[in-house]
């Protein structure tokens, strides 16, 4: 096994960078031939800062020509997913990111008075078909005890529902300090409270990616501020292994499931990259379907209570 690259977070090498080419050795070389896929479903209610988080973590606008809708368009429009994908390149490494995007989810419902909310309810659905990594948006609002009681509650209730998210593996015992060190640092920081901007403002005569307020600016990329490089850190470093856990424990047990049930039985050599896509595709319908289900029964659990939504902090990636 090839040894891991250690921390980016700590000091981006160029701002505006990436790190994705610092991938594994064994996988860098694969990727600059092939390239790499990856697939990011993100999911929140609409306004949370999912696309401004995406395009701030692959520096990529991601729909450029998306108009907001207003509130009762929102009301109104049923949960549709929507997947983009976009091809990067960096230092010879592409990169194709799909993201899945569900923009309706959670919109018009009241989730102050619901039993379970909606987030609960949708990562024990989707926990044994893909890795949950949940991350808090819009960490500029809080505050930093906030924070840490934010971090804690979701940790609390994941563990309360037996919600698997997923666990970073531990470092090998022969990976260098600065890696284990890293690993450690990352793991202590789940759920990330991440800061997303679109724009780029000067601070300390540089020109950054961040959020100016009439105190300063809170930084995208600044590590004392919030935990977006952690964030994009663990998606790239191990980006395998989040690959390696898709395909060897939620596409295999989807697979047996699927041959349990019956169904048509598929030989491995079969399983070609064009079914793996469809049966994914199908997986996104049914959980498009599924959000929809579990909208309706809330309103329904919902209808003699009132009051405004509450903004739900904690979604996942
Ligand atoms: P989406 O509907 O979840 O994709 O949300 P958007 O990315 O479109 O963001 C909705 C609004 O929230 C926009 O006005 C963004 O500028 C703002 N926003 C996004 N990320 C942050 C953040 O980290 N902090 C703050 N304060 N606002 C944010």
């Amino acid at each position: 096994m090839s040894k891991q690259q250690p921390a980016q977070f700590t000091n981006p090498e160029t701002p505006g960078y990436v790190g994705f080419a610092n991938l594994p050795n064994q996988v860098h070389r694969k990727s600059v031939k092939k390239g790499f896929e990856f697939t990011l479903m993100v999911v929140g209610e609409s306004g949370l800062g999912k696309s401004t988080l995406i395009n701030s973590l692959f520096l990529t606008d991601l729909y450029p020509e998306r108009i907001i809708p207003g509130a009762a368009e929102k009301i109104e429009r049923t949960v549709q997913i929507e997947a983009s994908t976009v091809e990067i390149e960096e230092r010879g490494v592409k990169l194709r990111l799909t993201v899945v995007d569900t923009p309706g989810y959670g919109d018009a419902i009241n989730c102050r008075d619901c039993l379970k909310p909606l987030d609960v309810e949708f990562m024990k659905a989707i926990h044994n078909k893909v890795n949950i990594v949940p991350v808090i948006a819009k960490a500029d609002t809080l505050s930093l005890k906030e924070r840490e009681r934010l971090k804690k509650r979701i940790l609390d209730e994941i563990e309360e529902h037996g919600i698997k998210i997923y666990h970073l593996p531990d470092a090998e015992s022969d990976e260098d300090e600065d890696f284990k060190e890293q690993t450690r640092l990352l793991k202590a920081s789940i759920p990330f409270c991440v800061v997303g901007s679109n724009q780029l403002i000067e601070a300390k005569g540089k020109k950054v990616r961040g959020r100016l307020y009439p105190w300063g600016v809170v930084e995208v990329e600044n590590p004392e501020h919030n935990d977006f490089l952690k964030l994009r850190t663990m998606l790239i470093t191990h980006m395998q292994d989040l690959q390696e856990v898709t395909q060897d424990l939620h596409y295999e047990n989807f697979r047996s499931e699927r041959l349990k049930r019956g169904g048509r039985k598929i030989e491995d050599e079969e399983v070609n990259k064009d079914q793996i896509l469809l049966e994914k595709e199908a997986e996104l319908r049914r959980m498009q379907e599924m959000i929809a289900k579990m909208q309706a029964q809330m309103q329904m659990q919902m209808q003699s209570g009132e009051g405004d939504s509450s903004a739900v902090h904690g979604h996942h990636v």
